[in-house]
């Protein structure tokens, strides 16, 4: 039986982040989203919203569950009994990236073995932060994210007087 984990941010969760984690459990047994709420990052959303986010789009998928969790990665897999973590690339950087994570976690716990998966084609330039900022904009998001995420969106920048000008922005990989 092989368990996964597919950790992010999902600040918020956009249709890159679901096809990653519909695509992964088919090869997997069991996934798990894990939303991490990392003390160094500023995020938009609060941890109950993100994890409230995700879980709506993963309700009827009984393979598929959502959870948190802080601290090391590789350490919330082995608490859980998971063999693998699911990772997306998108372009070379994030390969840069993912590459240097992946030996790291895989110093720190060589039992978990990092599975990176191409994202499709047509998600290739989606990201937390890009949804962020269109949507601050004023910008339209609906090809981007499902319709609950848009109107979490809308609530936190388009609502009178909820000034969420200054928008939480991370790195540029993200
Ligand atoms: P992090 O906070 O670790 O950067 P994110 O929430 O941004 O996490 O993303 C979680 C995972 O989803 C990462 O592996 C990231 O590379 C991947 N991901 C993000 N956007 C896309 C996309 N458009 N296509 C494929 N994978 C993606």
């Amino acid at each position: 039986m092989i368990k996964a984990v597919f950790p992010g941010s999902f600040d918020p969760i956009h249709n890159g982040h679901i096809d990653i984690a519909k695509r992964a459990s088919r090869l997997v047994d069991e996934l798990v989203i894990a939303v991490y709420d990392k003390p160094l990052k500023n995020f938009l959303f609060s941890p109950e919203e993100r994890i409230d986010m995700v879980k709506k789009v993963f309700l009827n998928d009984n393979k598929i569950t959502v959870t948190g969790y802080s601290g090391i990665t590789v350490h919330f897999c082995q608490q859980i009994g998971a063999q693998v973590m699911i990772r997306g690339l998108r372009v070379f950087s994030d390969f840069e990236y993912e590459f240097r994570m992946a030996l790291a976690n895989h110093r720190i716990e060589p039992e978990v073995e990092v599975m990176a998966l191409i994202t499709s084609e047509e998600h290739t330039f989606l990201s937390s932060s890009t949804v962020r900022e269109i949507s601050s904009l004023g910008g339209n998001v609906s090809t981007m994210v499902p319709e609950h995420v848009k109107i979490a969106l809308d609530a936190k920048f388009n609502t009178p007087g909820n000034d969420q000008r200054v928008i939480p922005s991370h790195s540029i990989r993200d």
